[in-house]
């Protein structure tokens, strides 16, 4: 698999699969451009090489029907301005005028392709009536299949090289982040700089990481991240719970957690965790005490208490002033740090003295050296609140796709470019 920045585009025709699903208002117009942006360097680097980029996106969830709404020329005059270039347009992503565009391209032109999921073939979710049988399921899905593949084949069949930089859809095995590679010789399909730098950062934190090895697991529930912790597990020194979701590991210790969030259903659960962790031998912290509200309201009475001494009528909303001085102190000596999740409420100032302090030794750690990176959707909020964001490492916004490379799976947008 060659790397983006020692290929040569010149001459080369290049599909590139980027993540151009971006919010847009009532008119029409793009109000969060990140994912515009995120793509340029890729795309850029192809027409600057004297190669041309054939773009090609899916944009909302049109569900395999042709609807203006989710056209993808929406957003070409807002990505040509981006680009500080001209930008073509096919109002079909395959067919006869994608074809010929395509094949009429010059060296540093772009062509955008309409949204891709406007074919129910990209995704590959055949369309059923709800009361088919199990063996008119299975011989749709066989055909679908089928299907996909040309699809795959003819948006394949535009161009000589094949770029994915869409991370945000690589845990999908869809036409245009996986299927495709397989028209591709093994040097002739690779990553844009977007997904190599989300994979080598990754990478460098689950498979090669420098010790000892920090992650904090925050957020609400446990449930939601429980294979990722059990994942980690197999790889971390340290692991640092917080959010609503140490109550459930807390009342599972026998604890009094007042009326705190708990998943009764998961108390087994946490046990377990807690013993596979003392047989892996990677530390737990747990917070030692919180800070208490009699509401879940900015206006709420506050107290700190012992984590497991909570009183009748109150909730711990975030970790508490001994929690802090503890945590920091274990990240601040960290040499790699993964965080997901907030530690606390943080939306609400009175709970967001845990996530913000904890944030900050993240930052110290890596001031000193460390790897730090950030991802899932919430902690990204807080480190982009909290003014974080140019103090560590990495941050990673690719949300479901980051989720799964986190549990462990093989993405087949991954495997497809790397096998
Ligand atoms: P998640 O999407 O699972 O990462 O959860 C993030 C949400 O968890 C944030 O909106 C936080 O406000 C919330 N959260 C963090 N700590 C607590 C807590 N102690 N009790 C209730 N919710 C919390």
């Amino acid at each position: 698999m060659p790397k983006i920045d020692d290929f040569n585009f010149k001459g080369k025709k290049a599909i590139i699969r980027v993540d151009f699903n971006v919010p847009l208002n009532d008119k029409f117009e793009v109000t969060d451009d990140t994912r515009i942006k995120a793509a340029l360097p890729t795309i850029k680097k192809v027409i600057a090489d004297g190669g041309s980029a054939i773009v090609m996106s899916h944009l909302g969830r049109p569900k395999g029907k042709v609807n203006p709404e989710f056209s993808l020329m929406h957003i070409k005059d807002h990505f040509a301005k981006l680009l500080g270039a001209n930008v073509l347009f096919a109002s079909d992503c395959v067919g006869k005028e994608a074809e010929e565009k395509a094949a009429a391209l010059k060296p540093g032109e772009v062509l955008l392709l309409e949204n891709l999921r406007f074919h129910l073939e990209e995704e590959g979710k055949p369309k059923l009536p709800e009361d088919a049988t199990d063996e008119e399921k299975k011989a749709a899905k066989a055909e679908m299949k089928e299907k996909q593949k040309v699809f795959a084949k003819a948006l394949a069949s535009l161009a000589d090289v094949y770029v994915n930089d869409a991370f945000g859809t690589a845990h999908r095995a869809h036409a245009s982040t996986a299927l495709i590679a397989d028209y591709f010789d093994a040097d002739s399909k690779m990553f844009g700089f977007l997904i190599d730098s989300e994979v080598s950062s990754l990478d460098k934190v689950l498979k090669d990481p420098q010790r000892p090895f920090t992650a904090l697991m925050g957020g609400a529930k446990v449930s939601t991240k429980i294979t990722i912790i059990e994942n980690l597990l197999d790889q971390v020194d340290n692991l640092i719970l917080g959010g609503g979701m140490i109550f459930t590991f807390i009342k599972s210790r026998g604890g009094k957690i007042g009326s705190s969030l708990v998943e009764d259903d998961y108390l087994e659960l946490a046990r377990t965790i807690e013993k596979k962790a003392e047989e892996k031998g990677v530390k737990i912290f747990l917070a030692e005490d919180v800070v208490a509200a009699d509401a879940f309201s900015e206006d709420a009475n506050t107290k700190v208490m012992p984590a497991d001494e909570i009183e009748d009528g109150w909730m711990g909303l975030d970790v508490g002033p001994k929690t802090i001085a503890a945590l920091k102190d274990v990240v601040e000596n960290s040499s790699t740090i993964l965080w997901n999740g907030p530690l606390g409420v943080f939306e609400m100032e009175k709970f967001a003295t845990g996530t913000k302090e904890v944030g900050q030794a993240i930052v110290k750690a890596t001031e000193k050296g460390a790897f730090s990176l950030v991802g899932g959707g919430d902690s990204v909020a807080a480190v982009n609140k909290f003014g974080l964001a140019d103090g560590v490492s990495y941050i990673s916004t690719a949300g479901g796709a980051l989720l799964e490379y986190l549990e462990g799976k093989e993405l087949p947008g991954i495997k497809a470019i790397r096998g």
